[in-house]
């Protein structure tokens, strides 16, 4: 008996599976879904893992009006013996829970969430593709749903993960990104939920985003929200600088999402000698480095690309090529270095990978 019981009502029609080669991302998703609900009464109850399909919401649930939402991002991986296996599930549990509190969403314990993701891709593991570069994204999050109009911190609260087999994010090799340095609109500031994985940092972000994707960039890169002055993360990964030997990447200062893949490079580089600083870096210092050639490598890191080589930044209409806008060496190691592990191709040395039997 685990910390809670999840009741089984599984789809009796088994979808066919996709094409390997056009799963995209988030397009497609599994047969069955888990949910479980929060009362402060009754705690999480009602854990249950269902056939995937629209769920009924209450039309003044406290999500449609004032945005209590969080999510996670985190993968399942089919490795070259069949296994399947998750990259440091832990991790997005605790932040979930850093999430929930800035929120005033309820806590999940560890526990207990890490039991009920388990058990939901254990139900789900068919649906893991094995072609190289594929995965099965993983989606918990966790909305307020109080039926009632009443702005206060939330009494209930729906717990749910959905599963979407995805594509190579590289299908065509990895290709260096163009990135632009937005100077207008801020994603977080120090105080406010930045470090938070929730909904409203997005839907904050998209204005910004679609401008410079009329521009022919793929993301922005965020300053802070403060002084516009220091270099935060991109669109949707954190963002890592090398100049000249020093590895740098903004210091987590409550302003950005702190991310799992992040914290693996830092680890994975600190562990062969290289000099990582976690630290305030300007965009005037990033300029400076552009403009006399210490910039030799940029490069955004998170679980959807893992790394992402920047092969050109522009800031204020001027613009940067980045190591000829081609992946560096580093970043290419780090490429191989998380992908090897996180496929099972390489021996996972740090403990990181969770094996679902
Ligand atoms: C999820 C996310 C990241 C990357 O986090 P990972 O745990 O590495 O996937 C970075 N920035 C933002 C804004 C995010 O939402």
């Amino acid at each position: 008996m685990g910390t809670i019981e999840i009741k089984y009502d599984l789809n009796k029609e088994k979808k066919a599976k996709p094409n390997p080669d056009e799963l995209g991302f988030g397009k497609i998703f599994t047969d069955n879904m888990f949910i479980m609900d929060y009362s402060k009464e009754q705690g999480w109850h009602n854990a249950r893992i269902v056939p995937f399909g629209y769920i009924p919401v209450h039309p003044a649930s406290t999500v449609l009006h004032y945005g209590s939402e969080i999510f996670e991002g985190l993968k399942a991986y089919r490795r070259a013996d069949g296994k399947v296996q998750l990259f440091r599930p832990i991790e997005n549990i605790r932040r979930m829970n850093n999430s929930a509190e800035r929120l005033c969403l309820p806590q999940i314990p560890e526990d207990m969430a890490m039991e009920v993701l388990l058990a939901f891709v254990k139900t789900e593991e068919e649906w893991t593709p094995s072609k190289e570069g594929t995965s099965l994204y993983l989606r918990p999050f966790m909305f307020g749903n109080d039926e009632s109009l009443g702005v206060h911190a939330v009494h209930n609260a729906t717990f749910m993960i959905i599963a979407s087999p995805v594509g190579s994010y590289y299908k065509e090799g990895i290709n260096p990104v163009r990135i632009m340095i937005e100077d207008q609109d801020v994603r977080a500031v120090r105080g406010g939920t930045g470090y938070a994985k929730c909904g409203g940092n997005y839907a904050a972000s998209n204005r910004a985003g679609e401008r410079a994707e009329q521009n022919g960039y793929s993301q922005v890169l965020w300053l802070d929200g403060v002084e516009r002055k220091y270099i935060e993360e991109v669109g949707a990964m954190n963002v890592m600088f090398k100049i000249g030997n020093e590895i740098v990447t903004p210091a987590l200062t409550g302003s950005i999402l702190p991310g799992i893949t992040r914290k693996s490079c830092i680890e994975v580089l600190k562990s062969e000698g290289y000099t990582v600083s976690e630290r305030l870096l300007s965009v005037d210092e990033l300029e400076k480095a552009m403009d006399d050639g210490t910039l030799e490598e940029a490069w955004g890191c998170g679980t959807a690309a893992v790394v992402s080589p920047i092969g050109e930044l522009c800031y204020k209409g001027k613009k940067c090529i980045v190591n000829g806008g081609k992946i560096g060496a580093v970043t290419q190691h780090l490429y191989d270095t998380l992908t090897g592990i996180q496929w099972g191709k390489t021996d996972d040395t740090f403990g990181w990978t969770v094996q679902i039997d």
